[in-house]
C-alpha cells in the first residue's frame, strides 16, 4: 500500500494536511529526477557541508578490543557537527525548488532546530523553530546559536514544555501556513512522505561507506553499527546495503537506566504496534495505549517512538535491534575521547559500546563500520556533571 513498510509507516494526520502531504510527494518525486536540483544538492552537501566525509580506520581502537577491524564514518566532521545536516538542507533545498519562503521545524534538544538555521540561512529562508521551553532552558547554547543563525525561535510553555508540544504547535502553524512554509521533519518519523524523504537525503552516508570500504579493503563490511532515535543516521548507514545480505545492520537504541518502562528510549525492545505522530510503528506504551515518556542520557535518542522503515526491517528480520545502558554510552565516549582523539556524541557512543560487545565474536578478519553520527562537544557538561573527569 502506497506510504507504507509492510505494516508500519502511513499517514494518520488531520484532513487539513492531506493536501500539504499529497502536493509535497509529487513535487519531491518530480524534483529528486531533476537535474538543477540534484547539481545544487551535490553543491551545498560538499563546498558548504564538507562531504563526503571519511572513512577512518580505528587502528589504536582495533587494537585494543582485541576483535574485528573498526572503522568510524565521520559524519561528527559534517558541517554542524552531526549527520542531520545531510536531511535539514536537502529538505530546505527542496523547500525553496517548491517555491516556499519559509520553513518551520520543531526541535527537542535543539540539534534540529539548529541543523535547520543552518540550512535557513544558507539559503535565504525565513526559519522559525518551536522548542518545549523547559527545552529551551535546558539547551540554552543551542537557542542562541539558533537565534545567531537568523530564526525566530519559539519556545512553548504549554503542557509539559518538551517535544510533544512543539510538535503540535508547529502542525498548527503548518496547517494556517502550508501555502509558503515547508515543515522540516528532523529523521524518518512522521506521516508519509517524509520517513522516505529524510532516508533518501540521509542515503548518502552508506553510499559514501560503500564506496570508501570497497577501496580500502576491497569488500564489504560485515556489519555497520549506528545508533537509533528516530532512526535517520542509522537508516541512512543501512540503505545501501539492505540487499547486500552479508551485511549485518545492527541498530542500537537507548537503553538508558534498564528495560523497564519509563526508564529507556528503546521502543524496538519494549514497545507495541501503535500511531505516534502521524505514522504507525512501534511506540512505547502502557497496557491501555498510552505513550510513555522515554528516557535517556543523550537527549536525541530520547524519543518514545522511532521510524516506520525501522519496525519494517525488524518485522521481516533484515536488520537486529538491540541496546547500550547510559553508563555504557559514557564508557565508550571516554574510551573513544582517549584512544582515538574523537571526542564522539553520547548518541553516537551508543553504537560504540555495542561495537565493542561484539568486535570478539566477529573476530580478527571481520571489519565493523560504526556510524559516528555526531561530535560530543553538546554533551561535555553531561559528563561533567557526572564527576567523572
Ligand atoms: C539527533 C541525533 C541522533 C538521533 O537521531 P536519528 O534520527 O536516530 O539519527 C543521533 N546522533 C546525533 C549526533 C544526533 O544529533
Amino acid at each position: 500500500m502506497k506510504g507504507f513498510f509492510g505494516e508500519f509507516g502511513g499517514y494518520y494526520v488531520p484532513e487539513v494536511l492531506i493536501p500539504a502531504l499529497e502536493e509535497l510527494e509529487k513535487e519531491y518525486n518530480r524534483l529528486k529526477k531533476d537535474e538543477e536540483f540534484q547539481r545544487q544538492l551535490d553543491h551545498y552537501m560538499k563546498n558548504f557541508g564538507g562531504r563526503p566525509t571519511p572513512l577512518y580506520f580505528a587502528a589504536r581502537l582495533t587494537d585494543k578490543w582485541g576483535g574485528a577491524k573498526i572503522y568510524l564514518k565521520r559524519e561528527d566532521l559534517l558541517h554542524g557537527g552531526a549527520h542531520k545536516f545531510n536531511n535539514a538542507m536537502g529538505q530546505a533545498l527542496l523547500a525553496k525548488f517548491m517555491g516556499k519562503k519559509r520553513i518551520i521545524a520543531e526541535t527537542g534538544a535543539g540539534q534540529h532546530g539548529v541543523a535547520t538555521a543552518i540550512s535557513g540561512a544558507a539559503l535565504g529562508l525565513e526559519t522559525e523553530i518551536y522548542m518545549g521551553s523547559k527545552d529551551g532552558e535546558r539547551q540554552a547554547v543551542n537557542v542562541k546559536k539558533m537565534k545567531l543563525l537568523g530564526a525566530k525561535v519559539n519556545l512553548v510553555s504549554k503542557g509539559n514544555g518538551t517535544l510533544k508540544e512543539a510538535i503540535n504547535e508547529a502542525l498548527r502553524d503548518w496547517a494556517g501556513s502550508v501555502e509558503y512554509t515547508h515543515y522540516l521533519i528532523g529523521s524518518v518519523v512522521g506521516p508519509y512522505p517524509y520517513p522516505e524523504i529524510v532516508r533518501d537525503f540521509q542515503s548518502v552516508i552508506s553510499r559514501e561507506i560503500k564506496e570508501q570500504i570497497n577501496k580500502i579493503e576491497g569488500r564489504l563490511p560485515d556489519a555497520v553499527v549506528a545508533c537509533v532515535g528516530g532512526g535517520s543516521n542509522a537508516m541512512g548507514a543501512f540503505y545501501n546495503f539492505i540487499n547486500d545480505k552479508s551485511v549485518r545492520l545492527i541498530g542500537v537504541q537507548a537503553g538508558g537506566k534498564g528495560l523497564d518502562l519509563g526508564n529507556n528510549s528503546a521502543p524496538l525492545i519494549i514497545g507495541n504496534t501503535g500511531i505516534l505522530h502521524g505514522a504507525k510503528t512501534k511506540v512505547i506504551q502502557d497496557e491501555n495505549g498510552n505513550t510513555i515518556d522515554s528516557y535517556s542520557i543523550s537527549a536525541g535518542l530520547d524519543y518514545p517512538a522511532v521510524g516506520p522503515e525501522h519496525a519494517y526491517l525488524q518485522s521481516i528480520g533484515r536488520a537486529e535491534y538491540t541496546y547500550a545502558l547510559d553508563n555504557e554510552a559514557v564508557e565508550a565516549f571516554l574510551e573513544l575521547s582517549k584512544t582515538e582523539g574523537i571526542i564522539p556524541a553520547l548518541e553516537s557512543s551508543h553504537a560504540l559500546a555495542y561495537a565493542k560487545k561484539i568486535a570478539n565474536d566477529i573476530g580478527k578478519d571481520g571489519i565493523i563500520i560504526v556510524n559516528l553520527s555526531g561530535r560530543g562537544d553538546k554533551d561535555l557538561d553531561t559528563i561533567m556533571k557526572m564527576g567523572i573527569i
